[in-house]
């Protein structure tokens, strides 16, 4: 059945005493036509915090890191000298009390189920993994694993398991030669928060299917991605697409107040545009409010967005490969990492395949076969006249340090 999204701001959910019992409103992210009501007082759980501390940064004093432990969550929390005091989650900013205690509700459930599980992973549903400042990568579900893969690849009736050595040859002969498919037959569903401008590289890849929170439909919370001082850098001089030194503190800090002044002051731009305070009523009456597809125009791309994200293993790997990578931006490198980890968990026999094959190989062309051979042989060779560029000439002596000056005339 179809269900029409309701009009914001809400309406009213008559209790046994034919009052109002509960406002009631879609839930965030949700599109037209599969609408769930959920009491306003949750879906408005996040409003008017400032977990980002656009407002709090200034004068707050030199920063402080340790490790804390809430419950099942253990975060290294970060905060300025000087700072007033915060409830309790706070500290986990990105979750409000009725977040993790559905969290923690879905984590305490167990349903009894004939499909192959993987002991690891099922330890990690629904767990947090903590990324960047105030993001994460959340499983939510999966489907098959290592067993699954080999079950695949042999057709099999059963399990499809001989023994442990078998199946671990079976999976890295599958991805030496790149048999993909059996591969394809595990899949994941991740909940993901990150910056939008993470997003966008992430969304390029093309191969999975997403959900994301909806700003036409929803108010964007007051979350920005802030970098580290540490990991603010000046441009690259030797790649265009890359960061160099890092600033020092005092620069650093600077670099910070100017992210933090226009986080802020976007974010009341919107607020003001939506004429909407915290609990969804309307600010002014005289002024008109903005729709919500419009009013998100000039928020900047460090705000944070959510999205359920499914793949299969395959294209999962493809991802990470590419984004696991030195060469992808630090912030998708922080969430590809954060993946690898639980990949690690769900397939460790693919995972390990996967470094040895994909993550950790190099790929040769014919010319620098040629070169290699020709330098191992001892006869002399012009790595030029076999036909490689000076950038690929590095890279080979960068891949093979010990022959170096061979190739570089050195
Ligand atoms: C370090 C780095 C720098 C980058 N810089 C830029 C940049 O400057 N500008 C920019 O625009 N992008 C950039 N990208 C994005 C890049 O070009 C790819 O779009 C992105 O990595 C997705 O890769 P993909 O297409 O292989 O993945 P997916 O979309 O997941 O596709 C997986 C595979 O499926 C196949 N496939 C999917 N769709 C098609 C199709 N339509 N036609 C044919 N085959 C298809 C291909 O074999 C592809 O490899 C960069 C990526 C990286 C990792």
């Amino acid at each position: 059945m179809r269900v029409e999204p309701v009009s914001f701001p809400s309406f009213g959910c008559t209790g046994p005493r034919g009052r109002i019992a509960k406002i009631l409103v879609e839930t965030p992210g949700t599109a037209p036509g599969s609408t769930t009501l959920i009491p306003r007082a949750v879906y408005r759980h996040s409003q008017g915090a400032d977990p980002s501390g656009t407002d709090r940064y200034r004068d707050d004093g030199p920063r402080v890191q340790d490790d804390v432990e809430i419950g099942w969550i253990k975060k290294r929390r970060t905060w300025y000298a000087r700072q007033r005091s915060y409830p309790e989650h706070e500290w986990w900013p990105m979750f409000s009390n009725d977040q993790k205690s559905a969290i923690e509700a879905a984590r305490a459930a167990w349903t009894p189920t004939r499909r192959l599980v993987v002991p690891a992973l099922e330890d990690a549903m629904y767990e947090p993994v903590s990324v960047l400042d105030t993001g994460f990568v959340r499983l939510v579900d999966y489907m098959g694993g290592d067993d699954g893969i080999v079950q695949g690849a042999r057709v099999s009736y059963g399990k499809g398991t001989k023994s442990t050595s078998d199946d671990r040859g079976l999976i890295r002969y599958l991805m030496r030669n790149r048999h993909t498919s059996p591969f394809e037959l595990a899949v994941i569903k991740l909940h993901v928060r990150a910056p939008i401008f993470v997003t966008r590289q992430w969304f390029r890849h093309r191969t999975a299917s997403i959900n994301e929170y909806s700003a036409r439909y929803s108010v964007l919370e007051k979350e920005f991605y802030f970098p580290r001082p540490e990991d603010i850098a000046v441009q690259s001089a030797s790649n265009k697409q890359g960061r160099g030194t890092s600033l020092p503190p005092e620069q650093a800090r600077q670099v910070l107040d100017i992210l933090r002044d226009d986080a802020a002051r976007c974010y009341d731009h919107y607020l003001e545009l939506l004429n909407e305070d915290a609990a969804g009523g309307t600010v002014d009456p005289a002024r008109p409010s903005i729709a919500r597809e419009l009013a998100r125009m000039n928020l900047p791309v460090n705000i944070m967005t959510q999205f359920y994200w499914q793949i299969n293993l395959w294209n999962l790997l493809h991802f990470l490969r590419l984004r696991a990578d030195s060469h992808a931006q630090y912030e998708i490198r922080a969430y590809a990492d954060a993946i690898l980890g639980l990949v690690e968990k769900w397939v460790p026999l693919t995972y390990g395949a996967f470094c040895d094959y994909m993550r950790d190989a190099a790929l040769l062309s014919g010319p620098a076969l040629r070169v290699l051979r020709a330098v191992m042989a001892g006869t002399p060779v012009d790595p030029k006249a076999e036909g490689l560029s000076r950038r690929e000439i590095t890279e080979l002596a960068t891949l093979f340090p010990e022959i170096a000056p061979r190739l570089t005339g050195g």
